[in-house]
C-alpha cells in the first residue's frame, strides 16, 4: 500500500463560496462543487496532502488537519 497521508482536508461549508479555485488546482481532482455551491472532498483517501487548496483558497475555508486536530 503506498503511503498514506496522516491528514485530512476538511472543509468549511460556511466559508466557502464555491469559486471552484480548490477544484481546478488539485493534482488528485478529488475535490468537487455540490448542489449548494460548497466544495467537498470525493475520495478523501487519495489526498496527497499537497495542501495546494488549503493556500489557495480566497476564503481560508479549507484546512489540513492531522490525526490529533492539529496541524
Ligand atoms: S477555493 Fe475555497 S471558496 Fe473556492 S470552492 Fe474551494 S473551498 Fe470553496
Ligand atoms: S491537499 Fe492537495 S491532494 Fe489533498 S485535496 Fe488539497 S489539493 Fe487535493
Amino acid at each position: 500500500m503506498s503511503e498514506i497521508i496522516k491528514g485530512k482536508v476538511s472543509i468549511d461549508r460556511r466559508l466557502c463560496k464555491g469559486c471552484g479555485i480548490c477544484v481546478a488546482l488539485c493534482p488528485k481532482k478529488i475535490l468537487l462543487i455540490d448542489e449548494d455551491s460548497k466544495a467537498y472532498v470525493t475520495e478523501r483517501e487519495e489526498c496527497i496532502g499537497c495542501r495546494q487548496c488549503e493556500f489557495h483558497c480566497p476564503d481560508f475555508a479549507i484546512l489540513m488537519v492531522g490525526e490529533d486536530g492539529q496541524l
